[in-house]
């Protein structure tokens, strides 16, 4: 027998081929077809007609159970846009970007907002406020320095920000591991790193409850 598989719901019913429409009863049959699960969807008149005067085992099913179709709902736009601002982030932290310092810590800042990431902490490095955030269900935990936000430099930033949410990284960027432009040891520059799991929390507590 082969391992159990997911098998998800069908959209057609077995029996007759029409589609299911929203809130209506299906009826799911597993059969044990040589040595693996086969899931059938059918609509309540091909129940009636065709199964439910039986015992499973003439029609050769072995479960059987009922259930309410659920069209599939259209794609949240707030959720595609925090996977998105949250795949930028990962990328940019992943990459070390000297140039995108600026755009990660306001990705960084747009994630806490929307409770995906929470900061955990503050420490200071020469002189730079370095953000301990941790992403809230996976325990990623990313640091993160926060950049000159001078009235200057605000508007690169905040550019390079929506160009990314609009385009993602730059294609020679996606592809490469290395930024040419990075020194090869790491100096202020690499401001910025992913760090899986747990970390030593002796840091002062930030953000206390926002
Ligand atoms: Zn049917």
């Amino acid at each position: 027998m082969n391992d159990w598989n997911i098998q998800s719901r069908s959209r057609l019913c077995h029996g007759c081929d029409n589609g299911f429409e929203d809130q209506q009863i299906y009826h799911s049959l597993l059969f044990s077809q040589k040595g693996t699960y086969e899931r059938q969807d059918v609509c309540k008149t091909c129940w009636k007609g065709q199964f439910s005067d039986t015992s499973g085992a003439a029609k050769g099913f072995i479960s059987h159970w009922q259930g309410r179709y659920q069209s599939p709902p259209p794609p949240p736009p707030e959720a595609i846009r925090k996977d998105t601002a949250e795949t930028l982030l990962r990328k940019l932290s992943e990459k070390k970007l000297p140039h995108y310092a600026g755009a990660l810590y306001i990705l960084a800042v747009m994630l806490e907002r929307k409770r995906v990431l929470k900061v955990r902490g503050q420490v200071r490095e020469k002189g730079q406020r370095i953000f301990i955030y941790e992403q809230a269900k996976t325990g990623d935990v990313f640091t993160i320095a926060e950049p000159d936000l001078s009235v200057e430099k605000l508007g690169r930033i905040q550019h390079d920000v929506a160009e990314l949410m609009e385009n993602g990284l730059p294609h020679e960027l996606e592809s490469e591991n290395e930024d040419p432009a990075r020194p090869k040891q790491g100096t202020n520059a690499s401001n910025a790193q992913v760090i899986s799991g747990e970390i030593n929390q002796e840091k002062e507590e930030t953000h206390a409850e926002a």
